[in-house]
Order: structure tokens, then C-alpha cells, then sequence
């Protein structure tokens, strides 16, 4: 195998849900909805494929229809215009826009910045392309986790060749602020370095914090290429439907790599995604709102359980301490990982370790428990974890 890819083993997702399923435990670890998108449009998935719309190979930047829609989307919600010809590419899930990405950018030698704790495949994409990651870590506070601007800007070398960002924040849940992201853009422009933004969370941001796409922000556009993918926002995450905007340049090189990774996908989804884009504003509420409520029967129940809870601005993860479980003389509770892999056994409820998405040892005792399921598994996985120990 390429040596560039020996230190990735399987990922912690596929672990985790294949020890779920053999121990019939509750997942919270593989971030995945138990309810899938809206009826309407699975309707209109199967009918593409009844009326023989996508079923042969689609146009290689994505169907007309979707990529117009994809427009539409960034546009009505953050003013941000796109020409849906040369702006905009479908790829195949938000995983395969970040790889392409990555590889079209990134040249052997080259440091991509990334936030820590860092989503999984990004370490692996930035090792295919050749390149160096250079974590920023997210430090657990009061507040949540926070960036510390200073050690991003230390972080910026002459090798540095782009900042891959993540807002929503997968693990954390941080949604970065207007001053965050602007001195982001500020050190982006001073150092004349990329943006790659994986606005994946872009429509689940809880309470008075709004997502601001950095492309948004002065001389940004330009240096931006935002990601996003239907998975999330309309809960298909099987469909691996994701897009990619950004200038013609930025967007041409991602599509030279996409066109030898996967040429297209998802033909019939691609019909769907593209009524899904532009379902009304209600919709995304509604889906925000029915998440926060969750969000806050977790926060509730993680802390009822005893763990200290670092409650997310964004996203559909949680992050808990295990500390205070350690503390209180609960067996296991020493490490995220140890405690993890007991967990389905002693409590049948499965997390993710937080401690994988980490180069340092700063992700110890944090774990991840994903809250996009039925309230009913929520509750029950709460009781679960109530009676640990
Ligand atoms: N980025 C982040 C931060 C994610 O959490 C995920 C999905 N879990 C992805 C990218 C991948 O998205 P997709 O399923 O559309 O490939
Ligand atoms: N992004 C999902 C998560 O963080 C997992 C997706 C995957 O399994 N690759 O849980």
C-alpha cells in the first residue's frame, strides 16, 4: 500500500458502528440521522430514476439543475453569488469535495492548517496530497472550545499553503464568530494562503450564534473554496450528494482531480437534491429546532450522568468530559478510548473517542456523542449512561 496512507487503519466511524452492531448497543458514535429527509423528496428521488432522469452517467460537474440550485442556496441565505457554470461542482459527498479539493491544492511539502481536533479525513487527504497538517488546537474552556488567534497565526510558516477550516465544528461543536473568522481572513490575505471551508453544520447553529461562510468576509471569495453536502441538511447522509463553490480556478483544478476520483455520482439524487436546495426557509427551521431541542435533552442527561458537559454551538455532537466519572471512582473512565470501547458492553451505548481527531494529548478525556436520533433512543441512551459505574 502507499506509505503515505500507513498510519490510517480503519476509520473510528466504521469501528464504532460495526462494535454497535455487534453488541446491539445504541449508536451515538457514527454521526448518521435515525429519520431520514423529507418524504417530497424522496419522492422525487425515485421518480427520477422511474422517468429515466440520471440513471446513465450525469454531465461531469453535476446536473444543471442541481448546480443552479446550489447557487440559488448560497446565495439566498448568504448573499453570496455563484455562476452555476464555472462556480459550482457536484461531487460525491462532502468526503470526496474535501480529497479533491486537498489534492488539487496541496503539493508534496506544502503545510495545510487545520483546526484540532480535526475531522478524520482530512489527516488522511493532506497525507495523500503529500502535504504536512499543522494542528491548531480548539482549547476546552468555561465557554465551549475556543480558537486562540495568536497560536494561528504562530502556526503560519513560508510552507503554509492553506487554512482548512471547519464551521460548524465537528467535534466540538464551536461555531467560529464574525471577529474570529475575520482575523482568520486577515491572516489569509497577509500570508496570501487558500481557504478550504467545510460548512457541512452550515444550517444546524443553535441559540444567537448565525454561521458566516468566510467567502462572505473582504477579499475572501477569492481565496475560498466552501464545501457543504446535502447529508447533513436534509439528512440523506446515504445519497453522498456535496458540492463545492468557489472561483473558476479554485473550482476548475478541484474538478480536474473529481473527474479521475469518482468522473460523477449519485445521478438520480443529484434531481432531488436540486428540489431539496430549495425547499422553504421553514424547512431548515424546523430541522434546526427539532436538533436544539435535542441538543438540550443531551447536555441535560450527559450532566445528570455525571460527566462535565461542553455544550455545542453548532453540528449534531456533543462533546462530554470523563474526568469527573474518573473522579468519582467509575472504572474505565481513565481515557476517551479505554472508556469508549467498555461502553457497549457495560452500558449499550456506543461514542466516539475524541481523542482520535487529535495529534496531541489534549482530546484525553473527551468524548463524542452524536444526538441526531429519535428522542426516544435519546432518552433511553440517557438512562443508560445515568446507571454507569
Ligand atoms: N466534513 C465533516 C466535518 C463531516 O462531519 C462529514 C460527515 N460526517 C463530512 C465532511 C463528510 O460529508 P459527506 O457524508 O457528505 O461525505
Ligand atoms: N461525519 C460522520 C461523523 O463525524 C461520519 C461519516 C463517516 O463515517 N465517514 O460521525
Amino acid at each position: 500500500p502507499n506509505h503515505r496512507l500507513s498510519a490510517f487503519n480503519t476509520t473510528i466511524f466504521a469501528e464504532m458502528s460495526a462494535l454497535a452492531a455487534a453488541t446491539d448497543a445504541i449508536n451515538l458514535g457514527q454521526g448518521f440521522p435515525d429519520t431520514d429527509g423529507p418524504p417530497e423528496i424522496r419522492e422525487a428521488a425515485v421518480c427520477a430514476i422511474r422517468e429515466g432522469r440520471g440513471n446513465q452517467y450525469p454531465p461531469g460537474p453535476g446536473i444543471p439543475e442541481l448546480r443552479q440550485s446550489i447557487a440559488h442556496h448560497q446565495f439566498h441565505w448568504y448573499g453570496l453569488s455563484y455562476d452555476p457554470e464555472a462556480e459550482v461542482l457536484v461531487t460525491a459527498g462532502a468526503t470526496e469535495a474535501l480529497a479533491a479539493a486537498l489534492l488539487a491544492l496541496v503539493e508534496p511539502g506544502d503545510e495545510v492548517l487545520v483546526l484540532e481536533p480535526y475531522y478524520d479525513s482530512y489527516a488522511a487527504c493532506i497525507a495523500l496530497a503529500g502535504g504536512t497538517r499543522v494542528p491548531v488546537t480548539l482549547h476546552a474552556g468555561a465557554d465551549g472550545f475556543t480558537l486562540d488567534l495568536d497560536e494561528l497565526r504562530a502556526a503560519v510558516t513560508r510552507h503554509t499553503k492553506v487554512i482548512l477550516l471547519n464551521t460548524p465544528h465537528n467535534p466540538t461543536g464551536t461555531v467560529l464568530a464574525r471577529d474570529e473568522l475575520s482575523a482568520i481572513a486577515e491572516l489569509a490575505c497577509e500570508h496570501d494562503l487558500l481557504v478550504i471551508s467545510d460548512e457541512v453544520y452550515e444550517h444546524l447553529v443553535y441559540g444567537n450564534r448565525q454561521h458566516l461562510p468566510i467567502a462572505t468576509l473582504p477579499g475572501m471569495r477569492e481565496r475560498t473554496l466552501t464545501i457543504s453536502s446535502s447529508g447533513k441538511t436534509f439528512s440523506f447522509t446515504g445519497w453522498k450528494v456535496g458540492w463545492v463553490t468557489g472561483t473558476p480556478e479554485l473550482v476548475a483544478a478541484v474538478r480536474s482531480v473529481k473527474q479521475f476520483l469518482t468522473y460523477v455520482s449519485s445521478g438520480p439524487f443529484q434531481y432531488a437534491i436540486a428540489e431539496a436546495l430549495r425547499l422553504p426557509d421553514t424547512y431548515f427551521k424546523e430541522f434546526r429546532d427539532e436538533l436544539a431541542g435535542k441538543r438540550d435533552l443531551m447536555v441535560t442527561g450527559l450532566r445528570e450522568a455525571g460527566f462535565t458537559v461542553l455544550p455545542p454551538r453548532g453540528t449534531y455532537f456533543v462533546t462530554a468530559d470523563i474526568r469527573p466519572l474518573a473522579a468519582a471512582g467509575v472504572p474505565q473512565c481513565e481515557d476517551g478510548p479505554a472508556f469508549c470501547r467498555s461502553l457497549p458492553e457495560r452500558s449499550g451505548v456506543v461514542a466516539i473517542p475524541n481523542s482520535v481527531f487529535y495529534d496531541s494529548t489534549e482530546g484525553a478525556p473527551f468524548v463524542r456523542f452524536a444526538f441526531c436520533k429519535r428522542r426516544g433512543t435519546l432518552d433511553e441512551a440517557v438512562r443508560r449512561l445515568r446507571n454507569l459505574g
